[in-house]
């Protein structure tokens, strides 16, 4: 039993790989990767953004540092993340993603195809 069952991060959450020291944020890989190595790292349990608590917010970003040097090796040009939330049901996760030598660039998904200054306001 999850905090919210139609939530995919929380019928999720036993796959976590990495669990910060106090529990409340965890890494676990995504449900349909990008890229070969694609995890979140999320609250362990159902959290929108604006409830995270700030112990919280530093049990995630104890663990993102792990998340991307877990995924750099040889072959892999960089890491994205992102948090984007627009298609779940609100639980707050950020993507660690690895962008191995020849696979294709993300950002034109993020920000359209003419790049940011395509997108700036006034
Ligand atoms: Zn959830």
């Amino acid at each position: 039993m999850t905090d919210h069952d139609d939530c995919f991060i929380c019928s999720g959450l036993d796959r976590a790989v990495a669990r910060s020291e106090d529990g409340r944020a965890v890494v676990m890989p995504f449900r349909d990767p990008f890229f070969e190595g694609h995890v979140v790292v999320t609250p362990s349990r159902h959290l929108d953004t604006v409830d995270v608590d700030p112990a919280t917010w530093a049990a995630i970003g104890s663990l993102v540092p792990d998340a991307v040097k877990g995924l750099v090796g040889d072959g892999v040009e960089k890491c994205y993340l992102l948090a984007l939330g627009d298609v779940d049901t609100g639980h707050l996760h950020f993507h660690v993603v690895p962008k191995n030598d020849g696979d294709e660039s993300l950002g034109q998904y993020v920000f359209g195809s003419e790049g940011w200054n395509a997108k700036r306001l006034g």
